[in-house]
């Protein structure tokens, strides 16, 4: 079977793309199996019209709404490895192979959970990593924030931008960098507390955090604690060889969103930190634009549309 694209993905960024280019009648082979990002999150918020809905509804619906266009196969399979190149692609899914003319990847990224006891287990509850999508929901509440050496310069704006949400916000750094004296003075002056002696569990009642214990064996009260734990891209990407930034995401021309493998592009958290399912679903639709230009182009030079 050809396809115009296989999309590896059906997150945010999949499941716009595949609307685009659906409607664009090109012919659409979305592809989704695996754990998504937010599977532990219950709502989905700060995504105009979706506010609060659940992340499995929203894909639900985006499934549903994808299923009009018979042009678009949206289905519960895992794509295993990708080899050919620029226009004649072949996708080796788990029970077959198909041909696909340009791939584009939404495969999103791997949170991996940090090896302090409490914190896998909490992870979408109590321990969350951005406040734009669950900050208001504990607004007042009693906020930690997990600082780690890689994000140490990120840490002053972090728990600044916090204050916005609580009064109360103590910044743990695990025992993991010295604190600058100008970052101590910073906190200080916004009346953040600093604790920097190692963590070592996450107290829980009912699956929500109480309080951040530390090495000492004080306990810090807490009712959330704000956490970005480093991320890996899938097998799948790291095995087709795309070019990485710095920080591990893929690197996408910025008009294009092409990837450094010609006919391959890339939408989503797995090219960018900024991660929020409006921006993937953003990109998503940005990239099914410029690929479908690119094939509509192809195609119509070559009398094959
Ligand atoms: C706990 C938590 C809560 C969050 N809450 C919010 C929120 O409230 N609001 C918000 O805007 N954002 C939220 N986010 C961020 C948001 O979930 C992501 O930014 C968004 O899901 C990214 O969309 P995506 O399409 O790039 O990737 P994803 O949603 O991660 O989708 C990628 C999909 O690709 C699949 N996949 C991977 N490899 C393969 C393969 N080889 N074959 C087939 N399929 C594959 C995965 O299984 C997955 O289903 C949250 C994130 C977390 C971790």
């Amino acid at each position: 079977m050809l396809y115009d694209v296989v999309i590896v993905g059906g997150g945010p960024a999949g499941l716009s793309a595949a609307l685009a280019l659906g409607r664009a009648r090109k012919r659409v082979l979305l592809s989704d199996s695996g754990p998504r990002r937010n599977a532990a999150a219950e709502h989905m918020q700060n995504f105009v019209t979706q506010d609060g809905t659940p992340p499995g509804e929203f894909r639900r619906i985006g499934r549903e709404q994808l299923a009009r266009y018979p042009n678009v196969e949206s289905r519960e399979v895992r794509v295993e490895s990708i080899s050919g190149s620029r226009g004649a692609f072949r996708v080796d899914l788990t029970s077959e192979r198909v041909d696909a003319r340009r791939v584009l990847l939404c495969t999103g990224m791997v949170d991996e959970m940090l090896p302090i006891d409490g914190f896998r287990e909490l992870w979408g509850h109590s321990v969350i990593q951005c406040p734009y999508c669950h900050g208001w929901e504990v607004q007042d509440r009693r906020w930690g924030i997990l600082a780690l050496a890689a994000g140490a310069s990120h840490l002053v704006p972090f728990a600044l931008q916090a204050r916005g949400w609580s009064r109360d916000v103590t910044v743990f750094t695990d025992g993991s960098f010295d604190v600058a004296p100008d970052v101590r003075a910073q906190l200080e002056a916004a009346g953040i507390r600093l604790e920097t002696a190692p963590v070592s569990r996450l107290v829980a009642r009912d699956n929500r955090l109480e309080a951040v214990e530390l090495s000492s064996g004080a306990a810090v009260p807490c009712d959330v604690l704000f956490a970005h734990p480093p991320q890996r891209q899938v097998e799948l990407v790291r095995a087709l060889g795309v070019e990485l930034d710095d920080d591990g995401y893929v690197r996408v021309d910025p008009m294009k969103r092409e990837t450094s493998v010609p006919g391959v592009y890339a939408a989503g958290d797995l090219t960018t930190r900024m991660q929020a399912a409006i921006f993937a679903a953003n990109a998503g639709t940005h990239a099914a634009a410029m690929i479908n230009l690119e094939l509509s182009m192809e195609l119509a030079l070559a009398g094959a549309l």
